[in-house]
Parts: C-alpha cells; structure tokens; sequence
C-alpha cells in the first residue's frame, strides 16, 4: 500500500531534516541558547512554504517561455528534433561556436554523469574541490575511482595548482565555477593554468551551472581546438527550468560523440521550447542576474549586522555560518516552512541558502530570527 504522503512532502521532510525530529532528536540544549538576532520591522507576507533548499530560481520559466512551452504541447506527440537542431544554432550564435561543438541534453546532469562514467574508473580517479558539487565524485565513486578532494583556496576559488598536483593518475578534474555550494568564482586565468598544468590526457569538466548569475568570464570559448574540455551549462539556473529538463555540453567533436556513445535521449519538447524562446530573450539574463544579486547582498548584510558570517557569492546561493550545528538549524527553519540547503561534511556549521524572491528572503529572516533565539 503507498504511504499517504506526497513525493513534494517526502522531500520536505528529507530535506528538512523533520525525518529526524520526528525520531525526537531536537535540537540540542546548547543550540538553543544562542544570542537571539534582531527581529524584523516589517512582517513577511504570507507565502506558504519557502524553498530556498536545491538552488533552484523561484521565478520559474520566463513569461514568454512558459507560452512557447504551452504552445508546443499539441505537438510533443512528436520528437520534435529540429527544434534541437534550432536551440544549438542559436547557442552557437552566442558563443561564437561550431554547431558541431554543442550537444543538448535534459538537464546538464546527464552529460556529467556521462563524464564521470567515461574518464573515471579504479585506474582513473577524479580531482574535485572540497566544497563542491558531489554528482561527479558520487558517480565516479561508484565505479571505485578514487576521489583526490582539495580544499578551496582562502578566497573560495578552486586550488588549481594543488588540483594539478593531485591529478597525476586522474582521468579527470571538476571545477564547478561559480563553485555549488559557495558561490565562489575560479578566475580564468587560474583555468587557463590549469589546463596548461594537468597532465595531457586528464580531461578537464568545467560546470557553469550558474555562471548566468556572476559577472565571471565563461570559459567555452576555450573548447575549441581543445580535446581535454567540456564545458557544461543547464537551463535549470537563472533560465528557471529545473523541471523542464535541458541542459548543455560544449567540447570538440571527439569528445561529444564520446559522450553521445552512451546511447541516446531525446529532449523534452516543451523544454526545448522554452529554452528558445529564453535565449532569444536578450534582457532576460542580466535582469534576473541583477535582481538575485540584489536580493543576495541585502540578505548578506542582514545576516552579517546580525552576527552570522557569509561567504562571498556571485550565485543564486550563499553559505552563512550559523554558530551551531548546520542540520539542526535546517530543521529549526523546516519547522517554520522555510526550507534551507544543507552543510558538507567539512564545514558542519556552515548552510547553504538559496536566494529566493524579496518576499522569500523576508520569511527567511523572520525564521532565522526565531531559530536563533
Ligand atoms: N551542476 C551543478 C553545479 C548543480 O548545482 C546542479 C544542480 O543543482 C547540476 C549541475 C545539475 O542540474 P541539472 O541537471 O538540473 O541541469
């Protein structure tokens, strides 16, 4: 018999960590008695539950893709392949790219995945920073590669040149820049080193899942004339389609029928829509870019003047420090319908926000209030 509780639930109370108050592991006596934050003036409206937990954009799809999305369902009894073909020129345009450089997946976890699967085995590890990402190190992990973790730099950029040391016997490296969770940026220059420095047949994965939100210079151009490089960007981010499924791979020729030869999937229709109809859209980037960084910065400072350090980001998440134990705190707000990311293993007091709508953020702090009395 299904257990009466929806999959949005479940994950509310996985992601919340409700599972485990509900086994009567509160908060502890100690977490409870830190130094209460300042309240808020003004009331947040009520919004139901916030999620600002898995990074997504809360705008959803933009305005004119949702109706290309609903224009194109009469017609997604078909495969639709040419529209692929239409969104990758389009890309090429952009990048200034061969066609023959782009592949189009659903969602930008499939070409990872790829990627970990075909330069990753007992022979081959992979080098990750630590914070990062975990899809690439879990995938490979399973295949019994070892996985070399270096820390990130002071600064939150990748340690490129620890990185390159650590990957004599790698098959490859993953930089995921901005960095998920930090929100850090790598400059390209440190890229460009890294991929003079690694050894040759080291292919190196550079994930711009959220690269729309920063004002860092993207590295695709460098895919061409390249073997070791690909380059990966998703709609899921900024364009607001993390349920729509598409993403990116940029690389040579070689390398993409590499990843092709894990066999096919063709694109959701609907997704392919709106991802056309986004990028011909030439405001749509900068404006939601300078409206999350808006909403980052204030939620920032509203965090700093109230005692509780945040790492710098050019994302749509952030890291503050929460002075106790990262997944109490998590619950302590899941418990208030505002449900916030999680810490890694290395910075246990460190959580990971998304940043939500103005009014998301107002909820925010009025539960980060309550949760820190
Ligand atoms: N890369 C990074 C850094 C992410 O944070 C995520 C999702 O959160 C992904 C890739 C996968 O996203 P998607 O498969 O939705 O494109």
């Amino acid at each position: 018999m299904p257990l009466p509780v929806s999959r949005r639930s479940f994950l509310h109370l996985a992601s919340s960590g409700l599972a485990v108050s509900a086994l009567g592991l509160a908060p502890s006596a100690g977490a409870r008695q830190r130094a209460p934050v300042a309240a808020i003036n003004t009331p947040a409206p009520a919004i139901g539950t916030v999620y600002l937990n898995f990074n997504e954009c809360p705008l959803g799809p933009a305005p004119a893709a949702l109706d290309a999305a609903r224009n194109v369902l009469p017609r997604s009894g078909r495969y639709l392949f040419e529209m692929a073909e239409q969104a990758v020129q389009l890309l090429a345009a952009e990048w200034n790219l061969p066609t023959a450089q782009i592949a189009l997946y659903p969602g930008s976890s499939d070409p990872l995945n790829r990627a970990a699967t075909l330069f990753t085995s007992a022979d081959a590890g992979v080098v990750v920073a630590d914070p990062t990402f975990e899809a690439v190190a879990d995938v490979a992990a399973h295949r019994g590669a070892p996985v070399h973790k270096v820390l990130l730099r002071d600064d939150g950029a990748h340690d490129v040149r620890a990185m390159a040391a650590a990957a004599t016997h790698a098959g490859l490296i993953y930089l995921c820049n901005p960095n998920n969770p930090t929100g850090s940026i790598t400059p390209r220059a440190d890229i460009e080193w890294l991929l003079a420095h690694k050894p040759a047949s080291t292919v190196l994965l550079v994930d711009e899942a959220y690269i729309h939100y920063s004002d860092q210079t993207s590295v695709i151009d460098l895919v061409a004339g390249r073997q070791d490089l690909i380059v990966l960007r998703t709609f899921s981010k900024l364009y607001g389609m993390a349920g729509l499924r598409l993403g990116v791979a940029a690389a040579s020729p070689q390398l993409l029928s590499q990843l092709a030869g894990l066999g096919e999937n063709p694109l959701p229709v609907p997704a392919m829509a709106a991802g056309i109809a986004s990028l011909r859209d030439p405001q749509l980037v900068p404006t939601r870019r300078a409206e999350n960084a808006r909403i980052r910065e204030r939620t920032i400072a509203w965090l700093e003047r109230q005692g509780y350090a945040c790492l710098p980001s050019q994302s749509n998440c952030f890291m503050v420090d929460v002075k106790r134990d990262g997944q109490a705190f998590t619950a302590a707000m899941a418990r208030q319908d505002v449900l916030v990311g999680r810490s890694w293993p290395i910075w246990p007091q460190r959580v990971r926000i998304t940043v939500g709508t103005e009014a998301e953020m107002l909820r925010f702090r009025e539960a980060f209030a309550l949760a820190m009395r």
